[in-house]
């Protein structure tokens, strides 16, 4: 398994780790399989959506911010009450198929790791496996 680590800068923010998986895979050698990339946190998550207009990025975030507000009624001590919920909407993995040594995403699509309770230092993990095996 291979784990990453990576700096956010703002409270809220969806960072493109596209490459850094493309080139994980690439490492691997691995032709044919799948790609499991999960991150291991409470308050953030890993998502698959548009990267060529950052808009999409912006308006999620904003959209995300608006449905579940920072301050609330919330009883969890730690007040990130917000961070937790946009983490479990979102979700902890994604699963990308592996082809020809590739992976299969559609043209607009990257993948992003959402950090709603920056600025930390985090981590995701990427595990592939061959589907040849
Ligand atoms: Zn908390």
């Amino acid at each position: 398994m291979y784990i990453e680590t990576l700096r956010t800068h703002s409270k809220i923010e969806m960072i493109d780790i596209t490459g850094s998986i493309r080139q994980i895979v690439k490492k691997s050698g691995v032709k044919n399989g799948i790609c499991l990339v999960y991150v291991p946190h409470t308050t953030a998550a890993v998502t698959i959506n548009e990267n060529a207009d950052s808009s999409v990025k912006r308006d999620i975030i904003s959209k995300l911010s608006q449905l579940i507000p920072e301050g609330d009624n919330y009883t969890h001590i730690e007040g990130n009450s917000d961070a937790h919920i946009k983490s479990s909407i979102i979700g902890a993995s994604v699963v990308i198929p592996i082809d020809s040594g590739n992976l299969v995403l559609g043209t607009w699509q990257g993948i992003f790791f959402c950090e709603f309770d920056g600025p930390r230092t985090r981590k995701f993990f990427v595990q592939i496996v061959d589907s040849q095996k």
